[in-house]
């Protein structure tokens, strides 16, 4: 009896085995091949087009007092006189003030329209970081292969990119086969609200995108285990945005006879809660598609974890866990934010109140984390309520099989050699977010090479990846049809 359980036991791990190991080897590529044309060397006067675009402050500051209108208004003036070609045969438009919309006009009214963003500002410096910069961060400097600079990777590049792209087009007459769209927005930082009035008034005229491209996933050499290929990374959906103000009141007074639970108590306790207890861990569509993408390329024991997500779902969630970014992939994440309770070291504070800010895993919607949230903090003490204006739900997903990430995929393969691409969720939020009516694909990328300092110090991004941003518009723009 027990010699045929023994053997029933063993014939299901041998099929087990087989499946995991047939599923393995027969894990073939996904990745179309593309003939790569090395970029050319960056023309001189690219390069100073694009120092000079750096050197204004298009800052955006939380505190619209701080807004700097001349710089604004410098930098249009600027693009104006550096690329006259694109000026002369695009149609521009000035939406809310500062944000550029420019209409190229395609040869075939019949096909669809593309709309090709960047934004115009950039972070602020903080000042306790200034000191820490070793380049004036308005200067465009450029040292060790590098360009430096504040709006370098954020997103000058891709703007400066899109104009030498078609300013260069331009001089030999080409004309596109579809209508393209150029959007830069100007106060992506703080909201966005330039890219919405575009996102509207593109809708109004009942504008239907074949795909829309903004910022987004770069290109890595080494950041994916078991890949040795640069992998571009589009994006194909993104998170969705929500804070939460939580507040507790409770009867203060003098902290020589504190009650068992003060306010803060009480508050603190539902973070820990919150904290201790993670959102549901999920492969998102994207995440699935990078799994497809990717787990060809990797070698033998990861791609057979990727070959049989069906029983070794658990291992990879476990180790993309291990890494706060990893983790920000697979569930929708919580942090607290802001705290605020207490005047004095004395008194007991009546009221206490925290920020949580949480990113939606596309699929948790925010009224169902909301719900969460309150289950789990399970105190109806603990009072909560959705900062104003704070929800975006996660956006929708772009199916690899689109135009978009075809067209987008194909020109940075043939822009870059040996290179790997696959879909990929945005952690952070884009301007593109607000043109889910205008297309249903939209494709979030930067075609640059590990940037480095985003939003941070000494923000830059290697000469190599400017010629492979210029390169790579180059061929977009001249496959679009
Ligand atoms: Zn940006």
């Amino acid at each position: 009896m027990i010699k045929k359980a023994l053997l029933i036991v063993l014939i299901i791990l041998l099929v087990v085995v087989v499946l995991v190991v047939v599923n393995t080897l027969t894990l073939s590529s996904t990745q179309e091949r593309v003939h790569a044309l090395p970029a050319p060397e960056i023309n001189p006067t690219a390069l100073q087009h694009f120092k000079g675009a750096l050197a204004f402050k298009t800052i955006s500051n939380s505190n619209p007092a701080l807004f700097d209108s001349l710089q604004f208004i410098g930098f249009r003036k600027y693009l104006e006189s550096t690329y006259p070609n694109f000026h002369a045969h695009l149609q521009r438009e000035i939406v809310k003030g500062y944000t550029l919309l420019f209409t190229w006009k395609g040869k075939n009214p019949l096909l669809k329209p593309v709309v090709l963003m960047a934004h115009q500002d950039v972070v602020p410096i903080e000042a306790d970081t200034e000191s820490l910069w070793t380049v004036d961060p308005f200067a465009g400097e450029v040292k060790n292969d590098f360009i430096w600079g504040r709006g370098t990777t954020d997103d000058k590049i891709n703007l400066i990119g899109m104009l030498e792209a078609a300013e260069k087009l331009l001089a030999t007459e080409f004309q596109p086969e579809r209508t393209i769209y150029f959007s830069f927005g100007h106060d992506e930082e703080i909201g966005g609200s330039g890219a919405i009035a575009v996102a509207n008034l593109l809708k109004e005229r009942r504008v239907q995108a074949e795909f829309v491209m903004d910022e987004g996933g770069i290109i890595t050499k080494n950041q994916i285990p078991g890949i040795t290929k640069p992998v571009a990374l589009l994006g194909t959906s993104e998170k969705g945005y929500l804070s939460l103000v939580l507040s507790v009141e409770q009867t203060g007074g003098h902290s020589s006879m504190p009650s068992p639970e003060t306010s803060i108590d009480i508050l603190t306790r539902a973070i820990v809660r919150l904290r201790a207890k993670p959102f549901e861990a999920r492969f998102s569509e994207s995440m699935n598609g990078f799994i497809e993408s990717l787990g060809p390329e990797m070698p033998f024991t990861q791609r057979m974890a990727f070959a049989n997500p069906w029983l070794f779902r658990g291992l990879i969630i476990g180790i993309y866990e291990k890494s706060a970014g990893g983790n920000a992939m697979i569930r929708t994440t919580v942090a607290p934010t802001i705290i605020h309770a207490g005047i004095k070291d004395n008194v007991i504070p009546t009221l206490s109140t925290a920020t949580l800010n949480f990113r939606l895993l596309p699929g948790d919607k925010g009224g169902d984390i909301i719900a969460q949230v309150k289950e789990i903090i399970n105190d109806d003490r603990v009072s909560l309520v959705t900062l104003p204006g704070s929800l975006s739900e996660a956006s929708a997903v772009t199916p690899m099989t689109s135009v978009g990430y075809q067209k987008i995929s194909a020109a940075i393969k043939s822009s870059y050699p040996d290179l790997l691409t696959s879909p990929f969720l945005m952690i952070g939020a884009t301007d593109s977010r607000y043109f889910g009516e205008v297309s249903t694909n939209i494709i979030k990328f930067s075609p640059m090479i590990d940037p480095i300092g985003f939003h941070g110090i000494n923000e830059r991004v290697s000469l190599e990846s400017y010629k492979t941003t210029l390169w790579f518009y180059e061929q977009l723009l001249s496959e679009l049809h």
